[in-house]
């Protein structure tokens, strides 16, 4: 919640580039030598969670798949971008930024699908592109930036790079930072406020522009809900750490695998020892599967435990002792 530990801030180029995990595009090319660690957050998000799958996909630099998922959040992200760069002193119509849409569209992703099927995923985009329209034209201020790149030097060879979606003025004079989400549902402001993206863009925002946001937000463009935190909720020293000891992990080669339910959607399940095999009998399966059991025991736990004190307290003792029983 307090001032940063980053280092000395570093020469900063424009540039429309980052790669966050909805795969809109890559980093420029660096690759994870020993000495310098190049990271960005969608770097450190994906070896928080599974660092064999980081090391599959930036030490091993196996090719990762175009899904309709990633192409239909990058073609939404593509008009967001474009519309708001404009930077006009009135809102520029819907219709630009459908246009953006349809000039920007991403079709890696939907490459032999049927057409019908295609044209849901375009509609459902134009659909999304207007209600964001809706609710922002009314209170239209032209942006003060769009994709801002920063380059962030934390010491020990540690650069976290990256662009800020939206960097918007504010009454007060300062500014907010706004990155735009495609995910079905928005989180909730706990999750908003603990974001590690979010202090990292806070801690770039004073290398950029001398000063840090009066607030920071996620747009979750699908349901149209921004949730919005202020600053002082954001944790960068926190996230400067979190960041310090990904890096001396990834130094140290600690690359084991971690099953989650987020497996399925894994490009590199082929290379994965965890899931080397058939049916149900598989490592990998069997372990996201106890994962779940374990998480829900705990919830049942939890609940018996208020159920119990409850009766207990209502009905005395003798209430609970033949619980198992009778069946
Ligand atoms: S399949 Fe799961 S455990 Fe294996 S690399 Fe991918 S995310 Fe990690």
């Amino acid at each position: 919640m307090s001032g940063t530990t980053a280092g000395a801030p570093r020469a900063t180029t424009a540039a429309a580039v980052d790669d966050p995990p909805s795969g809109r595009s890559d980093l420029a090319p660096s690759g994870l030598e020993p000495e310098g660690l190049r990271l960005s957050f969608s770097r450190v998000d994906t070896y928080r969670t599974c660092p064999l799958k980081f090391r599959f996909g930036y030490v091993d630099k196996l090719p990762s798949q175009p899904s309709p998922q990633l192409s239909w959040g990058s073609s939404i992200h593509a008009a967001l971008e474009r519309w708001w760069d404009q930077k006009l002193p009135s809102p520029p119509p819907v219709e630009d930024l459908l246009r953006g849409l349809y000039d920007g569209w991403d079709d890696a992703g939907f490459e032999g699908m049927d057409r019908d099927e295609k044209l849901r995923w375009y509609g459902h985009a134009q659909q999304v592109l207007r209600r964001h329209h809706a609710r922002h034209a009314s209170s239209y201020v032209p942006a003060m930036a769009t994709e801002a790149w920063f380059e962030l030097d934390l010491g020990d060879d540690i650069e976290v790079v990256g662009s800020i979606d939206h960097v918007t003025p504010t009454p007060s004079g300062g500014f907010g930072i706004v990155d735009w989400k495609t995910n079905r549902k928005a989180k909730t402001r706990s999750q908003v406020a603990g974001s590690l993206q979010l202090a990292i863009y806070a801690l770039a925002a004073r290398q950029l522009w001398g000063a840090e946001p009066d607030w920071v937000a996620l747009d979750f463009v699908v349901p149209g809900a921004r949730v919005t935190v202020g600053r002082h909720e954001i944790d960068t020293d926190g996230a400067v750490t979190a960041i310090r000891q990904v890096a001396a992990q990834i130094r140290s080669g600690e690359f084991e695998p971690r099953p989650s339910p987020l497996c399925g959607w894994c490009d590199y399940r082929g290379e994965c020892p965890l899931f080397e095999g058939d049916g149900p009998d598989v490592p990998g399966t069997a372990l996201v599967e106890l994962k779940r059991l374990h998480r829900r025991r705990r919830r049942d736990q939890g609940r018996m435990a208020e159920l119990e004190a409850l009766v207990r307290s209502r009905l005395g003792d003798d209430a609970l002792l033949d619980l198992d029983g009778g069946a």
